[in-house]
């Protein structure tokens, strides 16, 4: 680039230059016509690979050389070579870059680049006010495939070579490259480039058209929305519908609060805590005290479980709704059409609804692996234990937990404590894989303490009994082993519900969740999806998050629509240490190739950790190397959970690690570990040279010169 301008090059390639010297031209052409068709068509690629001025003008100077056809043929191909060249120059130079530094923020691009791209490129390479350098290097940015590019160049460059080359060849009369496109031939232009996308939209409308065909529409609606489902994702989406005055009706078959109230979140943090009391008073002599084996009566520990899903309830209660606006009906509901649905009342009877939308927030059940036997010998899922356990005296004595996850190994730990016998069978080699290597360890060690015995790697085979007892088989490093059990857990994941009402009938897409797109909507746009039924997170605060999107996009739009923002996302493991994270792992970081630095602060540093004597675990923070912005943080130790808090809203405000360490923080609280780790990063940062000068300085202040 540098010897083209040294050269004089840009001043060669204009208009008056190649009007001044096209005899010269003309005789080279007639002595040696097949080099001078070469080496403008080398010079040509090079001028567009590179990314010079000048291409106009060489297009002209292709239709006086050679004529409208054979000008046309060589500027085609040559403009097309040397623009996905130019591509390819960004792609390599710049791409990584800039994807690891704005990743997230591209995201929503490269995904409409995956889907649209060609129909973007086509566009914008017909309409002429968009400069041809900066599209080469601009969608080498993006992740469009070379081949895909090459060829939408040289279609969607076609119309426009032809108008220049043409203009070339009436060289003499040209004045200005601007008289080249008129007004009109610019709006022509612009049409046919719009076209394709223009054409695209038609087709999603008639799509949807196609869709609705088979159903013939109320011609109005009893009510705004209809909400299935009352969990987390159903009453959030019913409270936000009730405070902007809609009309909506949410349908519950079981228990109002879904599975976070009764199954899930609720009932195993209380049991947590409870464990948590008798493993403090086995464990009272680090904090000076005698330890004590706690005595207990079973039943009672869960009696307070379900004390405490009652004191919950009200906040999820039909009355507590009912007086928000909200109709309650207590039933199981079924879609009969788009906007129809059908309650099979608890009470019996049913009733017909109608609604202009609908939500689904049907959830998800526990999976139960199809082992041999497990069925005769018995088994609990979440969804069973806390009833099925709340008859128990004792905790069971030999208890087996089937799964490794965040589910399994709360269980695992908490009925450990508790005094159950409990082996953890995990078929990964690892518990809580999602996680990193190191939090892994972290986790396997703390329920090793605790007293479970984990087996990872380890695959369950079947279930067999013998007169007195069961036991699980599993496949152990290649070796069968029994494992005897009172009562076998299951923790191997949670399915969503997808059958029994009404998506196969209506044909609404599922794979493993219903299908949904960023809106939320699934096949027919007017029913939407949230929570464990829709994925791609099962989290209450996940499924509350998306029931805000899809309760305002179903009620609101046709005025304005939101895509569903999932990029910062916390999750919590309530073992202890608490395992919390958000944003990137390290594991994740590497398989997407994003380039990170980790800086991270041990436990065992916090004034607060040694005042409690609980000094395991660490905040760990990735950030892109050398920029202060979070990538993502993983914390291991007490109160984790709410330690990730700062964190969370440092990276969906878009704050950095130095906002962090320039907040005051109590003395001594556990969150000042989250502003050490963010010493962390700046001492790593420390600009050495300037401190070589500072020590300078200082000597020279001190006199003397040392
Ligand atoms: C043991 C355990 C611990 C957990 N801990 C946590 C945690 O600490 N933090 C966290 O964020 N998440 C946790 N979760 C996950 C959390 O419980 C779920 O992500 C959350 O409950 C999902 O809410 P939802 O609204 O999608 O579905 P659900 O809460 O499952 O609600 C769905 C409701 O729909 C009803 N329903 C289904 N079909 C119909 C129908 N046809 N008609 C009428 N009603 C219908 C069901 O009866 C159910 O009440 C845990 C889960 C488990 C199992």
């Amino acid at each position: 680039m540098t010897a083209f301008f040294l050269a004089d090059g840009h001043r060669l390639l204009t208009l008056d230059s190649l009007k001044s010297s096209l005899d010269t031209f003309h005789q080279l052409r007639d002595e040696q016509p097949q080099l001078v068709s070469g080496i403008f068509f080398l010079i040509y690629v090079a001028v567009t690979a590179l990314s010079l001025p000048g291409a106009a003008v060489m297009t002209l100077a292709g239709g006086a050389l050679f004529g409208l056809l054979w000008g046309v043929v060589l500027i085609s191909f040559a403009s097309s070579i040397g623009a996905t060249l130019a591509f390819l120059v960004s792609r390599y130079l710049l791409h990584d870059w800039v994807q690891s530094r704005f990743g997230g923020r591209l995201a929503p691009i490269n995904r409409g680049i995956e889907r649209d791209g060609a129909f973007y490129l086509f566009t914008l390479r017909l309409v002429p006010v968009f400069p041809f350098f900066l599209i080469n290097l601009l969608m080498g940015l993006t992740p469009i495939r070379t081949s895909t590019f090459y060829w939408v160049s040289q279609v969607g460059m076609l119309a426009g070579t032809v108008v220049y080359v043409n203009a070339g060849t009436h060289l003499g009369q040209l004045e200005r490259l601007a008289d080249i496109l008129s007004l009109d031939l610019l709006i022509s232009f612009a049409i046919l480039g719009l076209f394709p996308l223009l054409a695209r939209k038609t087709v999603g409308l008639v799509q949807r058209r196609r869709i609705y065909a088979n159903w013939s529409k109320p011609e109005s609606f009893d009510r705004n929305l209809i909400v299935i489902g009352a969990g987390a994702g159903g009453l959030v989406s019913a409270y936000i519908a009730a405070a902007v005055r809609a009309r909506v009706t949410l349908i519950e078959t079981g228990r109002m609060g879904g599975d976070c109230l009764n199954y899930g979140c609720v009932p195993s943090k209380a049991l947590i805590r409870s464990a948590r009391l008798a493993e403090d008073m086995r464990s009272a002599e680090r904090l000076g005290l005698e330890s004590a084996e706690p005595k207990f009566s079973f039943k009672r520990v869960m009696q307070r479980v379900h004390d405490v899903i009652a004191a919950v309830e009200p906040h999820d209660s039909s009355e507590r709704y009912t007086k928000l606006g909200v109709e309650v009906v207590k039933g199981y509901a079924r879609l009969i059409d788009p906007w129809t649905v059908e309650v099979a009342l608890n009470e019996g009877g049913t009733r017909r609804l109608t609604a202009r939308t609908i939500i689904l927030a049907t959830g998800a059940r526990a999976s139960v692996p199809n082992l041999p036997g497990i069925e005769q010998s018995g088994y609990v899922t979440s969804d069973t234990l806390w009833q099925r356990f709340a008859e128990l005296e004792e905790a069971p004595e030999r208890l087996v937990v089937l799964g490794g996850g965040p589910v399994g190994c709360e269980l695992a730990q908490a009925f450990a404590r508790l005094g159950s016998k409990v082996t953890q069978v995990q078929r990964g080699v690892r518990v809580l894989p999602r996680e990193d290597v190191d939090v892994s360890a972290l986790a396997a060690d703390a329920l090793a303490r605790s007293g479970v015995e984990l087996l990872t790697g380890c695959t369950a085979l079947r279930c067999e009994a013998d007169e007195d007892t069961r036991y699980l088989v599993v496949s152990d490093n290649g070796f069968e082993r029994q494992i005897p059990f009172d009562q076998l857990i299951c923790a191997v994941g949670r399915s969503a519900r997808l059958s029994g009402y009404g998506l196969e009938e209506l044909g609404i897409d599922t794979h493993k969740t219903i299908l949904t797109n960023g809106f939320l909507q699934t096949t027919f746009p007017n029913i939407y999806a949230v929570g464990d039924v829709a994925g791609p997170y099962q989290f209450t605060h996940v499924a509350a998050h998306q029931a805000w999107y899809a309760a305002v996009n179903g009620l609101f739009g046709s005025l304005k629509r939101f895509t569903v923002d999932y990029r910062v996302i916390p999750r919590t493991t309530f073992i202890d240490p608490e395992v919390a994270c958000v944003g990137m792992t390290e594991r994740e970081a590497t398989e997407k190739g994003v380039l990170y630095e980790v800086s991270c602060f041990q436990l065992d540093e916090l004034d607060r950790a040694l005042t409690e004597s609980a000094t395991a675990g660490f905040v760990k923070v990735l950030t892109p190397p050398s920029r202060d912005r979070i990538l993502g943080v993983t914390i291991v130790g007490e109160h984790a959970g709410d330690l990730l808090a700062e964190f969370v809203l440092a990276m969906k405000q878009g704050l950095g690690l130095n906002k962090i360490l320039g907040t005051i923080h109590a003395y001594p609280t556990w969150a000042e570990a989250n502003k050490y780790a963010a010493g962390e990063w700046k001492k790593a940062h420390a600009p050495q040279w300037l401190l070589g000068w500072l020590e300078r300085y200082h000597a020279w202040r001190r006199g003397g010169g040392r």
